[in-house]
């Protein structure tokens, strides 16, 4: 073992930040035990009824495209009231947050994905493999049965602590409330407010968050580790507020600002330090500078650049 690797290892162990160690998941590493199943892969069997919901929920949303110039002002400052960020820390149990805006499907299936995703990445094992192409990593997995793989894994996994989390129906906080706030606050009309805050504003959140999962897997570089294929994208980091970190974030799952610089283009985590400053987030876990510094050194493509 090198040195850095050493530094890296006592580090994970003794100290992640501002809390013991004990509270960090580790159903979020990377295994590399795990070895795909030799011979044909099972058939695709395309689920209809996703493929139905989600074209519907696109055509709604380009009608609201359309529907833009006849929105007030204030609606659409509404609509930009967005965190993607929140799921994803719930998935890796990093930061205890009690608000969520953005709730995909069912909250617990979502983090169970995320965890298998990160533990099985670019493997059958992963419900979103990139390997499978841009189209399957960005939607296409959300249209076909899961491949048999992340099933038995998923059901593998510990997740008793994201059972322990209490949150809000997805029906109300990804389309009752946008619709109903611009409707009773300043008057919009209960059509425009539910193309645009509620199904336009959803698909916008749900396609940067889906960058994630293909653009962010597929271009960029690799500052803090080139052998696995999560890369630093700086166009979804614009798009999905923060999450485009994302060579950092598959090396360092448990640091809750997914990112070396905090909160420089980062707004998602700028939201949660405001949440704990408001008593509403707690339990922040970070990576020291000096082990970042290690990893980068020991298997960094030698991109990194400091701020
Ligand atoms: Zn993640
Ligand atoms: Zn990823």
């Amino acid at each position: 073992m090198t040195e850095a690797e050493a530094l890296e290892k006592k580090q994970h162990k003794s100290s992640n930040g501002n809390v013991p160690p004990e509270a960090t998941t580790r159903e979020d590493a990377f295994d590399h035990t795990y070895k795909e199943k030799e011979g044909p892969k099972p058939p695709r069997i395309i689920v209809w009824k996703n493929v139905i919901l989600m074209t519907l929920l696109h055509i709604g949303a380009v009608y609201g495209v359309f529907l833009i110039p006849s929105a007030s002002p204030l609606t659409l400052l509404w609509c930009t009231l967005k965190i993607t960020h929140g799921t994803d820390l719930q998935a890796h149990n990093i930061c205890n947050l009690c608000l969520n805006f953005n709730l995909q499907n069912d909250i617990f299936e979502w983090a169970r994905d995320h965890r298998v995703h990160h533990k099985y990445s670019e493997t059958d094992a992963d419900p979103h493999n990139a390997v499978r192409g841009f189209f399957f990593a960005h939607i296409g997995w959300l249209l076909v049965r899961k491949h048999p793989d992340v099933i038995e894994k998923g059901c593998k996994l510990e997740l008793s602590d994201l059972l322990a989390d209490k949150v809000p129906s997805v029906l109300l906080m990804c389309f009752f409330i946008p619709m109903i706030v611009p409707w009773y606050l300043w008057g919009e009309s209960l059509w425009v407010a539910y193309f645009i805050p509620a199904l336009l504003r959803y698909t916008l959140v749900l396609n940067a968050t889906w960058l994630v999962n293909s653009a962010a897997h597929m271009w960029g570089n690799r500052p803090y580790d080139k052998n696995i294929n999560p890369r630093e994208n700086k166009f979804v980091t614009f798009s999905a507020i923060g999450e485009g970190f994302h060579n950092y974030h598959h090396t360092f799952p448990y640091d809750y600002a997914t990112s070396e610089f905090g909160c420089k283009l980062n707004l998602t985590t700028c939201f949660i330090d405001f949440m704990c400053f408001l008593g509403l987030a707690k339990d922040r876990k970070r990576v020291s500078r000096e082990l970042v510094m290690a990893r980068i050194q020991r298997t960094g493509d030698g991109s990194h650049r400091s701020g």
